[in-house]
């Protein structure tokens, strides 16, 4: 058998790498909470269907990014790519629609089968929210600040841009889709194959497209805002004049798409210049016709989801735990107080390490390798006097302390 290791692209995470997309998750959840969304847990798989119908049959995720497999009874399954379209599901199918709005926030891996890079993995963490019911642009300015709440907090302000365009409504997308293509049949040859073959089938993917040779027509190509009808250019006003009453500062970029068929109206990105190739943080938009495309009634949307990994990379604030309190029972004979006293600091609050085993010395080298900021140590003979020794490990100074005003004297 060949040698054991990880599948390419998955990750294990542990230590400091854990702790901080830990953080991220949990500043998210407080944040959001306080915006009044809710958990959700939606299955890691769902029927294939959920987001072959739904993400776009052009789109990179269904094209070539998801993980398909066929379970025991036949049923095709896929591990899910993102968030939005199995928290839908969830929505209909548990007839959500009776109580609108309905505000959701996840948590948790997603997968998709891509070349692995810094940034770019096969299994990842996204954080994400969704809030369904609100046709307003009031949405749209909440989940925006919300967004840049969550950086913020993060200490990430200075490290990001909310960038963000409109995509209008489907009249607006119509006569912008003609104008592109258009533009894009002058420049034909220019193009690469897979673009080529979204000329036909989905214009506004070729926007999207990472090649270079793509990049160059699409600089040139006609741009969403002299397409947009006024309803939606108006809507878009709304938008930004909402975001600039809260003070937050954004970059309208007019070649700002979304890689799924699902958006209308406003999409937006928080980019980072920090993370190389991969500076997307965060990304979403609205997806007013999903909800019916997927079965469930006239019901508009708007969310974003975020790369736990991508912004774990740009803390560089400490997460190591506190530093823990080392408790040395010295002798056989005293070990069972050690491990009473090591339990009632622990239920005082403090994290505290057990040598387990050896003699003083080598109980000490532990401490020390715990990074232990004081050692509790019991002798018997002290113990008969109802005391043990405190000694800072960093300053070597010790001391004598009654039985009962150890967490006292550690506090
Ligand atoms: P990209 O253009 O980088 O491929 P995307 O448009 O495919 O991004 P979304 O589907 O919008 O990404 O996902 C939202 C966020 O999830 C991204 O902005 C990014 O931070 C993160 N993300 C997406 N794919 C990956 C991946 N393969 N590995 C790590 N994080 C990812
Ligand atoms: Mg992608």
């Amino acid at each position: 058998m060949a040698k054991l290791q990880n599948v390419r692209g998955t990750y294990d995470l542990y230590g400091d790498a854990k702790r901080k997309m830990k953080k991220v998750v949990a500043t998210g959840s407080s944040v959001v909470e306080k915006y009044g969304f809710e958990e959700i847990e939606t299955p890691i798989f769902e029927f294939t269907e959920v987001f072959s119908r739904n993400l776009g049959d052009t789109s990179d995720i269904v094209t070539k990014e998801m993980y398909c497999f066929q379970d025991r009874g036949g049923e095709s399954l896929t591990l899910r790519p993102e968030g939005t379209a199995g928290v839908v599901r969830s929505f209909i199918s548990e007839g959500m629609q009776q109580n609108l709005p309905v505000k959701l926030y996840y948590a948790g891996p997603m997968f998709r089968y891509e070349r692995p890079q810094k940034g770019r993995q096969r299994q990842f963490t996204q954080f994400g929210v969704e809030l369904l019911g609100v046709e307003t642009p009031q949405a749209d300015i909440e989940v925006i600040s919300m967004a840049y709440e969550f950086v913020e907090t993060l200490g990430l302000a200075g490290n990001v841009v909310v960038e963000i365009n409109s995509l209008g409504d489907a009249e607006s997308r119509d006569a912008y889709r003609e104008k592109l293509v258009a533009y894009l049949r002058e420049h034909y040859d220019e193009l690469s194959e897979d673009s080529k073959n979204r000329l036909e089938k989905n214009p506004l993917r070729v926007l999207d497209s990472k090649e270079e040779c793509d990049k160059a027509v699409v600089a040139g190509a006609p741009l969403y805002k002299d397409s947009l009808n006024e309803t939606s250019a108006a809507f878009f006003a709304s938008v930004l004049k909402g975001l600039d009453n809260l003070g937050i500062k954004y970059r309208v970029n007019n070649r700002l798409v979304r890689g799924l068929d699902y958006y209308s109206h406003t999409v937006f990105e928080l980019v980072t210049d920090k993370l190389g190739a991969q500076g997307t943080v965060l990304a979403g938009g609205r997806y007013d016709g999903l909800v019916e495309q997927m079965g469930g009634g006239k019901v508009a949307g708007i969310g974003w989801a975020c790369g736990v990994e991508r912004l774990s990379m740009l803390l560089d604030e400490d997460v190591s735990l506190p530093r823990p309190i080392a408790v040395i029972p010295v002798g056989e004979d005293v070990n069972e107080e050690a491990v009473k006293i090591a339990y009632q600091l622990r239920r005082a609050g403090f994290r505290v390490e057990q040598g387990y085993s050896g003699n003083l010395k080598k109980r000490m080298i532990k401490a020390n390798k715990a990074n232990a900021v004081k050692a509790v140590i019991i002798g018997s003979e002290e113990l008969a006097q109802k005391v043990v020794t405190v000694k800072d490990l960093d300053s070597g100074e010790q001391k004598t302390v009654a039985l009962d005003k150890i967490v006292e004297e550690l506090n």
